[in-house]
C-alpha cells in the first residue's frame, strides 16, 4: 500500500473510496400521443399509463441492438426522454421543473405479438417492454437549450427514410404532469430516466436497419439492428 500510495494516490483512492453502485431505472410513459393511441386502437387514458425498464435494457453509445429470438415483430417506439438530477418522491406538479435538466432521446423498443398476447390475458408487459437492449438511449442536452419545452420537435430515421415525427405540444400529458404522477408511486433518483411516449408511426425493424434519431435537426443517435 506505501509503495501504491507514494506512486500512485489515485489508484488507492479508487480502490478505498469505490462509490456504490448506482441503480438507474427506467420509467416509460404508454399511450401519450393521441394518433398513436388510434393507431393501436387502444383507448385513451384518464392517467399516464406507466411500466417500468431494468438498467439491463439501456444501451448507450449507438451500441448495435441486437433483435431478439422470442419475437417477430420488434417495433421501434422513439421517445423524448427526461433525465432526473435530484432525489424526489410525491413531487408537485408545480415544482416538477426542478428534477429534470437535461432532455435526451431514446427508442422503447417493443416485441409487439408478445405485448398484444399479454394485453388479451390481462397480463404485465415486461417481457415485451422490458427485455435486454430494448432502450437505446441518446446522450443529453441542456433543457435551457430549448425555448420552449412544449414545443419539441423529434424524428425517427429508418434506413434514411422519415419514419415517425413529433411535437410534445402534442403529448397528453406534459413532461410535469408526468413526474408528479410517476413520483407518487415510485421515488424518483439522479440518474433515472423517464421516456415520455411516442407519435404514430410505429413499426417493426429488422437486421440490417439503421436507426437515426433528432431533436430538431440536432442528430441523437445513429445505431443498427443486427
Ligand atoms: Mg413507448
Amino acid at each position: 500500500i506505501f509503495v501504491a500510495v507514494r506512486c500512485c494516490p489515485a489508484l488507492v483512492a479508487s480502490v478505498f473510496h469505490r462509490p456504490a453502485r448506482h441503480f438507474m431505472k427506467i420509467i416509460a410513459i404508454g399511450r401519450n400521443y393521441v394518433d398513436h393511441i388510434a393507431e393501436l386502437k387502444n383507448e385513451r387514458p384518464t392517467d399516464p399509463v406507466v411500466f417500468l425498464k431494468p438498467d439491463t435494457a439501456v444501451l448507450k453509445d449507438n451500441a448495435p441492438f441486437y433483435h431478439p429470438d422470442f419475437s417477430d415483430d420488434v417495433h421501434h417506439e422513439v421517445e423524448i426522454l427526461l433525465r432526473i438530477n435530484k432525489e424526489g418522491k410525491y413531487i408537485a406538479e408545480k415544482f416538477a421543473h426542478k428534477y429534470y435538466e437535461e432532455i435526451g432521446l431514446g427508442v422503447d423498443f417493443t416485441a409487439r405479438d408478445l405485448q398484444q398476447k399479454c394485453k388479451e390475458k390481462g397480463l404485465p408487459w415486461e417481457i415485451a417492454k422490458a427485455f435486454n437492449g430494448s432502450a437505446p438511449i441518446s446522450g443529453f442536452l441542456p433543457k435551457t437549450q430549448f425555448a420552449d419545452l412544449k414545443n419539441i420537435d423529434f424524428s425517427l430515421r429508418v434506413n434514411g427514410g422519415l419514419r415517425q415525427q413529433g411535437n410534445t405540444g402534442l403529448m397528453l400529458f406534459d413532461f410535469d404532469v408526468i413526474v408528479a404522477y410517476v413520483s407518487r408511486f415510485f421515488t424518483l433518483k439522479k440518474g433515472d430516466i423517464i421516456f415520455t411516449g411516442t407519435p404514430k408511426g410505429v413499426a417493426a425493424v429488422k437486421p440490417g436497419d439503421r436507426l437515426e434519431g433528432f431533436i430538431g435537426t440536432e442528430k441523437m443517435f445513429d445505431f443498427e439492428v443486427k
